[in-house]
């Protein structure tokens, strides 16, 4: 066991409250509420995403449909001026004249059917863009609300960066004067992520906070000032006042 004088020792106890501090800054880096919030966002986008390229799909299929339509109403319209053209000169014969006639008919009612569905097509056009622009304006607001998510997130990253810079200082400060043996044993209890030193407290460790044997405790207390003693119980540094 190594020795160190009880001033020493109670150096102890302040690396161990610099390294509760690292603890919860580390455990507050890790527990941020927004990395769940920003995990739940991440994914409600890629949802809205989708919503957004299955809108906007939508609206170019009607774009693409109604050229096409365009296209035949501007032909058959072509063909009924081009026969009625034909019809109002007379020439050709009466049998030529009657079938240009029917023609013109016929000709008239597909525009008329052609003309429907436009008027459909467009109906269902202004339905696709209300849809695009509603799941546009879901798809900002999340990435907004995500932004500032992440914004916060960094924003706390930062604080607790700095907060865990400035412990590191504070360790070596505290662990410079402390002697190579007792440092090592405190480093090595640390390393298992328990409390590596605490006070013993009446017959309490200040660490795992059990109750000690009194025999034990009595041989803690009985033993030289400058004996480092460990709790039997979980192994931190027991430093006795
Ligand atoms: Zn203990």
């Amino acid at each position: 066991m190594p020795k160190a004088d009880p001033f020493t020792q109670r150096r102890l106890l302040d690396l161990a409250a610099v390294d509760r501090s690292v603890g919860t800054a580390r455990h507050r880096r890790t527990t941020l509420p927004e990395l769940a919030e920003i995990a739940a966002g991440e994914q409600a986008l890629a949802g809205l995403r989708n919503a957004v390229i299955t809108a906007e799909t939508e609206v170019g299929d009607l774009d693409r449909d109604g050229r096409k339509l365009d296209a035949e109403i501007e032909t058959v319209r072509a063909r009924a001026d081009r026969d009625a053209a034909r019809l109002s000169s007379g020439a050709g014969s009466p049998k030529e004249l009657e079938n240009l006639q029917h023609e013109i008919t016929s000709l008239a009612r597909r525009q008329g059917v052609l003309e429907d569905d436009a008027l459909e097509l467009m109906e269902r056009r202004e339905t696709a863009d209300e849809v695009l622009a509603g799941a546009t304006r879901e798809f900002d607001a999340a990435t907004a609300s995500l932004d500032a998510a992440r914004a916060r997130r960094d924003a706390v990253f930062a604080e607790v960066d700095a907060e865990l810079e400035t412990l590191a200082a504070q360790r070596s400060e505290v662990a410079a004067p402390l002697p190579a043996d007792v440092l090592a044993l405190y480093e090595k209890v640390h390393a298992t992520g328990r409390t590596a030193a605490a006070e013993l407290t009446g017959d309490t460790c200040g660490a795992c906070k059990l109750g000690l044997d009194r025999v034990e405790v009595g041989r803690l207390r009985s033993a030289p000032a400058d004996e480092v003693a460990r709790c039997p119980e979980c192994g931190a540094i027991l430093i006795r006042a």
